[in-house]
């Protein structure tokens, strides 16, 4: 871990660095990682990597379930997380908690701080050709000159607002008889409990343990990510004292396409077509997202109809994490129909045409029908409004029978 590999089977390099043998009892460890975390406190210009070492030795050593697989396995057993992670921990934290915060915060669990969630805006393009966005993102990061603490001495004291805990209870009287208590944090100590004397204030932080920072990411988008995926950076969020820090999460938004839809790896467009063009043939360009001039035709004699759909085979998005296959690429064609034709354009239409169906009747038989008249219609529009018109005879016919329910329960 810090430049020389142990061997697979070391479990006496803990014993050395403390500089103990492995029959040392707890308080052998206590005294001799004491004695060296002082001299090698960085504070006190020792070295950090020593430091490090020490307090990782004495986390597991000091720990009898990660001591007995230490003893047994060795390092590296403890590294793939049999004990729980060796030396997985600040290294400060276990000094403190050694010599200073009064002995019982030992087995104190760590609050988890609060993920921090980023729409982030991307084109279609984006996600099928990938992209890198710098971000310049502010953070809380903990004030390197009191680490933390807020004091120049290390010291706190206890809140006299909510005596240390954090919280305060108020009453709110509801009626004669009834009170309601509330929680909430204390103000005067923002729900740490704590407070520092105005002239122990660190100078850089003022007492807040934190202090901003700017810090640019790069976000990487990959080709064929989806619209709502999440690209997180582990531990990038605000830091506070006493918590394990959160995460960024970014989660992506693909913007609307003017020209592209997509469904999962399938693109769709639409292409309208002249009547001339679905009949006859065609041939048109479509500038793909990669902006590749795609010449797209139909076959010798193919007609096609309004409503229809052909695809293109790896012309659609990139597969996440397998960039080389595709989806399809998906035309929903529309035809134009000309608005009307005159007598010539039907004569000559009606001579390559297939011949119309004629009517199986007599001219008299003709003459006994009704005559009718067709009429244009917005179909959709007229439908809104017939479904309009019933909702609002429904919501007449509620008012009146709520209105009978309500003279029912007044006669009670
Ligand atoms: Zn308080
Ligand atoms: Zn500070």
């Amino acid at each position: 871990m810090f430049g020389r590999a142990p061997k697979k089977s070391d479990n006496t390099k803990y014993y050395e660095i403390l500089g103990v043998s492995k029959s040392a009892s707890q308080d052998d460890l206590k005294k001799a990682y004491r004695k060296a975390a002082i001299k090698n406190h960085p504070d006190k210009g020792g070295d950090p990597e020593k430091f490090k070492e020490l307090a990782q030795a004495y986390e597991v050593l000091s720990d009898p379930e990660k001591r007995d697989i230490y003893d047994q396995y060795g390092e590296d057993a403890l590294k793939e997380g049999m004990g729980g992670g060796g030396g997985g921990h600040d290294p400060f934290d276990i000094f403190q908690s050694f010599f200073g915060g009064g002995g019982s915060s030992r087995g104190r669990r760590q609050r988890r701080g609060e993920d921090v969630i980023h729409p982030l805006k991307v084109s279609l393009e984006d996600l099928y050709n990938g992209t890198s966005k710098k971000l310049s993102l502010s953070r809380n990061v903990i004030c390197s000159k009191c680490k933390g603490k807020g004091s120049k001495s290390g010291a706190s004291m206890k809140c006299g607002g909510c005596q240390g805990s954090g919280m305060k209870v108020s009453i709110r009287h509801l009626g004669p008889s009834m009170i309601q208590q509330m929680q909430h944090p204390c103000n005067e100590c923002k729900g740490t409990g704590e407070t520092i004397n105005d002239k122990d204030r660190c100078p850089q932080c003022k007492g807040d343990k934190v202090v901003g920072e700017k810090k640019v990411l790069e976000v990487i988008v990959e080709k064929g990510m989806q619209n709502g995926q999440k690209i997180t950076f582990p531990g990038e969020a605000d830091e506070a004292p006493d918590t394990v820090t959160g995460d960024i999460v970014f989660v992506l938004q693909q913007k609307e396409h003017l020209k592209f839809k997509r469904k999962g790896d399938d693109l769709f467009v639409e292409h309208t077509l002249a009547l001339t063009e679905a009949l006859c043939g065609f041939q048109f360009i479509l500038t793909h997202l990669d902006n590749r001039q795609l010449l797209i035709k139909s076959q010798p004699g193919e007609v096609i109809k309004p409503d229809q759909f052909k695809a293109i085979n790896d012309e659609g998005m990139p597969m996440y994490q397998r960039p080389f296959m595709r989806g399809k690429l998906y035309i929903h064609f529309t035809v134009d129909f000309p608005e009307s034709l005159n007598e010539d354009q039907c004569k000559a239409l009606e001579a390559v045409l297939p011949p119309r169906p004629s009517l199986q009747m007599s001219e008299m038989e003709l003459d006994e029908c009704e005559e009718t008249t067709l009429h244009d219609v917005n179909i959709e529009e007229e439908m809104r409004r017939k479904q309009q018109q019933s909702q609002e005879a429904y919501d007449e016919d509620e008012e009146m029978h709520g209105g009978a329910q309500r003279v029912q329960c007044a006669q009670q």
